[in-house]
C-alpha cells in the first residue's frame, strides 16, 4: 500500500499512544472517538482530522484502527464504518476480543471486498506508549503484508499466526500468562508484607532471580506503595478471562488458573475497583490473608 491514510477508532489508554506512533510516521490521517473531547485534543495535538462519526473516518481513510473495550463495542463500531467503507480497505482491530466474533466481523467485510486482520496486542500502557507492543495478528498474508508497516509503527514485534482469529487465539493464551504472574506476584507481595520482609531491598531480589517478570519489574513498586492508577483496567482482564473460559468451554478442557482469576477480580469489580490496575489484585489476596489470620 503506498498510501497509507489510517484512522484511528478508539483513544484511550492505548489508542491513542498508538494513534501518535502513527502520526509520527505519517500514516495517521483522522481519528475518531465515542467521547468526542478526546478526539478533538489528540487531533489538534497531532495535527490530523477529527471526524463527526466513525464512517466519515472511513471515507478518508484506507485503513481503519480500531482500539475499543469489548466484543459488544467492536461489533457496534464496525456497524457505524460500514457505510464508508471502500472496495480494497483494510480494517485492522486491535482490541482484545473473542476470536469467534473476529470471524463473523471478517466475513462480513469481506462481503463488500474489505480485508481484516486481527491485531490484539500486549506489552501494556508503557509498551504502547514507548512503540514496543508486540503484536499477534491473524488474517490473510497479502493483507497482514499491505498493513505491516502500520503495525511496527508501535510495535517492536509483529508476528502473523494464521488465518483470521489466529490473533485473538493467541491473546487468549498470551492472557493466561498475564492472569497466572499477576495472581503469583500479588500473592507473593502479600505474603512479604505479612512476614514484614524489607521492601526496599525485596524486589532487586527477586528481579534478579527465577522469580523475575514483567509483571514484577513494572507493577511491583506500584502495587507495594499501594498505587493501583491504570495501566490495564481489570475490568479488561476479567472480561479477556472470560473469553478465555467460554474457548476452554468448547474444547471440553478446565483452565483452573483462568478460573480462579475470574473468582478474585469478579469479586473485585463487585467491590468498585473495576477501573483500578490488575495489580489491585494484592488487595483481595491481602483480605484473603487477614480472614485466614483471625480463622
Ligand atoms: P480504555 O482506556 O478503557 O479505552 C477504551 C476505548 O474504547 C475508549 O476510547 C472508549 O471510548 C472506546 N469505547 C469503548 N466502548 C465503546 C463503544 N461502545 N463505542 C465506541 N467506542 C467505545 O481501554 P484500553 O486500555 O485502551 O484497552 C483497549 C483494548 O485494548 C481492550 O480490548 C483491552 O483489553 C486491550 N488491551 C489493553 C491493554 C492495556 O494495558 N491497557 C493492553 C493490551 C490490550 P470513550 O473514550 O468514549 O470511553
Amino acid at each position: 500500500m503506498n498510501d497509507i491514510r489510517t484512522g484511528v477508532i478508539g483513544l484511550g489508554a492505548m489508542g491513542a499512544p498508538m494513534a501518535r506512533h502513527l502520526a509520527s510516521h505519517g500514516f495517521l490521517a483522522g481519528v475518531w472517538n465515542r467521547t468526542t473531547i478526546k478526539a478533538d485534543t489528540l487531533a489538534a495535538e497531532l495535527g490530523v482530522m477529527r471526524a463527526d462519526s466513525p464512517a466519515e473516518l472511513a471515507g478518508q481513510c484506507n485503513i481503519l484502527l480500531t482500539c475499543v473495550s469489548a466484543d459488544k463495542d467492536l461489533e457496534s463500531v464496525i456497524a457505524q464504518v460500514l457505510a464508508g467503507l471502500k472496495h480494497g480497505d483494510v480494517v485492522i482491530d486491535t482490541s482484545t476480543v473473542s476470536p469467534v466474533l473476529t470471524k463473523h466481523l471478517a466475513e462480513r467485510l469481506e462481503r463488500i471486498a474489505v480485508g481484516f486482520i486481527d491485531a490484539p496486542v500486549s506489552g501494556g500502557v508503557e509498551g504502547a506508549v514507548n512503540g514496543r507492543l508486540s503484536v499477534m495478528a491473524g488474517g490473510d498474508f497479502a493483507t497482514f503484508s499491505r498493513v505491516l508497516p502500520v503495525l511496527e509503527s508501535f510495535s517492536s514485534s509483529v508476528t502473523h499466526m494464521g488465518p483470521v482469529g489466529s490473533g485473538q487465539a493467541t491473546k487468549a493464551v498470551n492472557q493466561v500468562i498475564v492472569a497466572g504472574l499477576a495472581e503469583a506476584v500479588c500473592e507473593a507481595l502479600a505474603l512479604s508484607e505479612k512476614l514484614n520482609l524489607p521492601s526496599e531491598r525485596l524486589l532487586s531480589v527477586l528481579t534478579a532471580g527465577a522469580a523475575d517478570s514483567w509483571f514484577l519489574r513494572h507493577r511491583g513498586q506500584s502495587v507495594l506503595e499501594n498505587r493501583f492508577e491504570t495501566g490495564f483496567k481489570l475490568s479488561l482482564l476479567l472480561k479477556d478471562l472470560k473469553i478465555i473460559q467460554s474457548l476452554a468451554r468448547n474444547l471440553n478442557i478446565n483452565l483452573n488458573t483462568v478460573d480462579a482469576a475470574i473468582n478474585d477480580y469478579e469479586k473485585l469489580v463487585t467491590a468498585g475497583d473495576g477501573n483500578n490496575d490488575i495489580s489491585g489484585l494484592i488487595r483481595r489476596k491481602r483480605a484473603q490473608m487477614s480472614v485466614a489470620d483471625e480463622e
